[in-house]
């Protein structure tokens, strides 16, 4: 599938839902992709980019961005402690925040950087033992606690359990982030952003549907 049939899905989707034209940021996610896919859609006009692995993005995204204007990049996967500031310099956003660990460093460096990209906490909706997250029931306390740091955090993200009806896991998400006042939702992949856009997403993490399957697993 295209870039632009699934910009034009989106919209048709925001539309349907009765969201604002441009309500739902499209994150096209080149992990393991070949660089002749990326720099296509690239080509295409996409600037917004998403990665699970620091040292991928790190190795891939200087030299794109020297010769694309304005790319931005979110880190959609988890982040070990050990590359939260190389994660700090590299990303505008950062949609994995999961642990109270990695909020008290990444409040440590964001004042030694002097910046600090947006943040999304990842909650574990399906309570997962193998997943990333914080749980449910422990969301709320968690936001706080990354407010009482200073960080900017901008919403919520999950990953719905492949075997369960993802409506429900984004519809939960949309609730624990709508009574802590947060605009952000990050949900919603290739199989199901349409169903996301219905519930509430701002921002989509779309792959093989944009790039094509991931021939080499990670
Ligand atoms: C790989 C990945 C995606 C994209 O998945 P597709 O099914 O290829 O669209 C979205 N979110 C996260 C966290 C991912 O790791």
């Amino acid at each position: 599938m295209s870039l632009q049939e699934i910009k034009t899905r989106i919209a048709k989707a925001e539309q349907e839902a009765g969201r604002a034209p441009g309500a739902v940021t499209l994150i096209a996610v080149s992990k393991v992709q070949p660089l002749e896919r990326v720099e296509a859609v690239l080509d295409e006009g996409q600037r917004i980019f998403g990665e699970n692995r620091v040292q991928e993005a790190a190795g891939k995204w200087p030299a794109f961005m020297e010769r694309f204007e304005g790319v931005e990049l979110h880190l959609i996967g988890p982040l070990q402690t050990n590359k939260a500031r190389q994660a700090i310099e590299l990303f505008d956003m950062i949609h994995s925040v999961d642990r109270p660990k990695l909020a008290t460093t990444l409040a440590r460096l964001a004042q030694e950087e002097g910046k600090c990209p947006e943040l999304f906490i990842q909650v574990n909706t399906g309570e997962e033992p193998q997943k990333a997250g914080i749980l449910p029931a422990d969301a709320d306390a968690f936001v706080a606690e990354c407010r009482g740091l200073d960080l900017p955090v901008k919403g919520l993200m999950c990953i719905p359990p492949v075997d369960e009806e993802p409506s429900l896991h984004f519809a939960l998400l949309a609730k624990i982030a709508e009574r802590n006042g947060l605009s952000g939702l990050s949900m919603g992949m290739s199989s199901d952003f349409e169903t996301a856009i219905a519930l509430g997403a701002t921002h989509v993490r779309v792959g093989s549907a944009i790039f094509g399957d991931r021939s080499h697993p990670v």
